[in-house]
């Protein structure tokens, strides 16, 4: 363990050795694990050693094609449309009591393929998950339409119908969560899935897909294709018979798939992109708080959220305070072996991600902000990267415009309201904000003026299964999570009957 990341880095010599075996490693089709069609795999790597964990069946379009075949038939023939409501939320209801009961398992293969921290990883997100599944399981039988009054007599109805073939494509840094957000709302109104997973971590997905098979989904109705992106994710957005795509990733993989989508059958698409999200320091904001908040809305999973708080906006009068204490909070982070007890930091997915952090680190120096700590990376293998903050930060800046998705604290002064408004909506993302204040009128100033999907008062990171999540701006379309993500996987059908001699109208 490398307790304060100053000391010693000799514990990453030494990773721990996974408790759990990967035995999912092929495709899963029509309910059976296959071998790709081409029978090519891929390997996926330990981020604490960039060792091979396994080697994964390699989906590609073909495999698209058998896998979204497999999904048409379960949405055209059944069973899965043609279960009841109840029946379809009693599946999902004993899905998330075997995710709970498999929390060692699932928690270890994400930690291992990730290098999230395993208690993060089993006390945080597992939880999360599985109450996720369980509020999207509450709602499959609570999806109905309305009686509309027309203006003649008429009988107005809406019918709710589930889409159809729901593509889905997700990313790396929450493989197992962004498995949960995607397939439970889609399964919860009666579609199939076919899901791309990261190509960096396929494992976790491929063990959970085990378990909602054991708790009695129907063949065919959620098929995982592990694969890469321009190949087997591209298949995807492009199929002719997949009915709506959703997508998390980056904003750049954003634009390719809604033009494939666009070209192909012009499926609806949901998009949940990057961000660049401000943390918002007030001058009567309680700073200790502050400073522990800015710290976890930054560093939390390796700094590789879509909603990080990447640009820390403090108040002038407060700045130098705030600066000393989220340095020395910084100092104190503890970065080392995942697997082990208290570790609050792991290392970065891979060595694609952990170059760009490292040139990010470099272009802050070059372009004259204040390296206050860190920089560097930690040990000699793997992708460890020391707990890094960064002062005197502006917006010309590449470290405030661009998502770093690294350990990147980027620390900005302002002087008013008015001016951190502005400069706070100065990016072409629109995820989330932090705002930290004890003062009311300036919380609500602040949360109407800034152009985000979530802003988080006094808080962050809160991800409660009922709140709607998604982005402004290039941050995304669409909301996931809560009511707001069931109309993603549904149509609204009007049905108009003429009414013969009503009693009323
Ligand atoms: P990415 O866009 O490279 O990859 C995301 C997924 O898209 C992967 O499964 C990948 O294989 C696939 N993909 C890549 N190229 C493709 C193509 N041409 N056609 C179809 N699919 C393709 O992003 P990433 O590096 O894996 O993830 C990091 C990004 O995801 C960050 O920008 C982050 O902000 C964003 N993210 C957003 C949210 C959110 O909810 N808004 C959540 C998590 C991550």
């Amino acid at each position: 363990v490398v307790c304060g990341y100053t000391t010693t880095d000799a514990a990453l010599e030494k990773p721990i050795t996974p408790s759990v075996k990967v035995s999912c490693t092929k495709l899963l089709i029509n309910g059976d694990y296959v071998d790709s069609a081409s029978g090519k795999t891929f390997p996926t790597y330990d981020p604490r050693t960039g060792d091979v964990i396994a080697h994964v069946a390699e989906g590609d379009a073909e495999d698209v094609n058998r896998a979204v075949s497999a999904a048409r038939k379960a949405f055209d023939q059944g069973p899965w449309p043609k279960m009841t409501a109840y029946e379809r939320s009693r599946v999902l209801f004993k899905f998330a009591d075997l995710i709970d009961q498999h929390t060692e398992e699932l928690a270890t293969l994400e930690t291992w393929d990730n290098g999230k921290p395993y208690e993060q990883a089993a006390k945080v997100e597992l939880p999360m998950i599985s109450r996720l599944i369980r509020y999207y399981a509450g709602w499959a039988d609570k999806i109905h339409g309305l009686t509309v009054p027309a203006d003649s007599p008429h009988l107005v109805q809406t019918i709710h119908e589930p889409i159809g073939v729901a593509g889905q494509i997700i990313p790396w840094n929450f493989p197992l969560l962004m498995f949960a957000w995607k397939v439970a709302p889609a399964l919860a109104c009666g579609n199939t899935v076919v899901i791309k997973t990261a190509e960096q971590t396929p494992l976790s997905a491929l063990y959970a897909a085990k378990l909602l098979h054991e708790a009695g989904i129907p063949a065919g109705v959620v098929n995982v294709v592990s694969g890469y992106g321009p190949t087997a994710g591209a298949a995807l957005a492009s199929h002719m018979q997949v009915d709506k795509l959703a997508f998390t990733g980056s904003t750049e993989t954003g634009k390719i798939v809604l033009q494939l989508a666009a070209k192909s059958n012009l499926k609806p698409v949901t998009l949940e992109l990057g961000g660049k999200s401000p943390f918002i320091v007030c001058k009567d904001a309680d700073v200790d708080k502050a400073v522990e908040l800015a710290h976890f809305a930054l560093f939390f999973n390796q700094g590789q959220c879509c909603c990080a708080g990447s640009r820390t906006y403090v108040h002038e009068s407060v700045y130098d305070e705030f600066l000393e204490k989220a340095k020395a909070r910084a100092l104190k982070r503890s970065v080392g072996d995942p697997f082990v007890a208290g570790i609050e930091q792991g290392p970065q997915i891979d060595s694609e991600q952990f170059e760009k952090i490292m040139k990010y680190i470099r272009s802050g120096v070059e372009s004259g902000a204040t390296l206050e700590t860190g920089g560097e990376r930690l040990g000699d293998k793997g992708y460890y990267i020391q707990p890094t903050v960064f002062s005197n930060v502006n917006e010309n800046m590449l470290i405030a415009k661009d998502e770093i998705f690294g350990p990147v604290q980027s620390i900005l002064k302002f002087k008013d309201i008015g001016e951190v408004i502005r400069r706070a909506n100065m990016t072409s993302y629109g995820l989330a904000a932090g705002v930290f204040t004890q003062d009311i009128d300036t919380a609500n100033t602040l949360t109407r003026a800034l152009k985000v999907g979530t802003v988080w008062v006094n808080c962050y990171d809160v991800f409660d299964a009922a709140i709607p999540f998604g982005g402004y701006k290039m941050s995304g379309q669409g909301r996931e999570k809560g009511i707001h993500c069931l109309s993603n996987y549904l149509q609204v059908k009007a049905v108009v009957t003429p009414l013969k001699d009503p009693a009323w109208i």
